[in-house]
């Protein structure tokens, strides 16, 4: 079996957990935010160390605990009964992230639409970025060159996913929009699916 799925994709700081909490509320509709699961690890746990070292440096955690960590989370959201995958689409936010996680998670999704939202000007990111920093005391926000390498390894990791998916799946949303243009946008097509 397969879980339903949408991508919410686009760069740090273009919109993706807000469109995702708000999806999240709609029933049948399971947001899952992969740095969030990460911040919820306790600092001390091995794993937990892992995720801040490399979002510290603004690197992507490695695929293979990832992935691991990602199943964990969707198991016990199951067994918890947050989550009903045979009634519920997965709402994906910030996985997968890397051509390579895409792969390893090939046979578990199935993926029905993406949503690209996306960002013209990088200074625009780079300001919401920093502003998120302060409101919510996100250390891999806090720094301009960590913000700068975290869009690099967007544009080299991240990004040829859109390729990897194709363009039938990929709905490119203009992400300096308000929200809830935004949402008007992704609901419109979330409906006809
Ligand atoms: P943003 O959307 O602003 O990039 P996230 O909260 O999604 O922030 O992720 C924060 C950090 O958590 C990332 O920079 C990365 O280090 C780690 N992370 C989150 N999701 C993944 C993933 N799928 N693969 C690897 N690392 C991830």
């Amino acid at each position: 079996m397969k879980y339903r799925s949408i991508l919410l994709f686009g760069a740090p700081g273009a919109g993706k957990g807000t469109q995702g909490k708000i999806l999240g509320t709609i029933p049948n509709f399971f947001h899952c935010a992969c740095g969030d699961v990460f911040r919820s690890l306790t600092a001390t746990s091995a794993i937990g160390r892992e995720f801040i070292e490399y979002s510290g440096r603004g690197e992507l955690v490695p695929d293979e605990t990832t992935v691991r960590l990602w199943r964990e989370f969707i198991e016990n959201s199951t067994k918890g009964r947050r989550f009903n995958p045979d009634q519920d689409t997965l709402v994906l936010d910030g996985i997968p992230r890397s051509v390579k996680q895409a792969e390893m998670l090939k046979d578990i999704l199935e993926v029905k639409a993406i949503f690209y939202l996306s960002c013209p000007t990088m200074n625009k990111l780079v300001e919401r970025l920093q502003r998120r920093a302060l409101r919510e005391n996100r250390l891999d926000d806090a720094n301009l060159e960590i913000i700068r390498h975290r869009l690099k390894t967007y544009e080299q990791e991240t990004k040829p996913l859109l390729s990897y998916y194709g363009e039938e799946l990929v709905h490119k949303i203009d992400s300096t929009q308000t929200p809830v243009k935004v949402l008007y946008n992704i609901l419109r097509r979330i409906a006809k699916l």
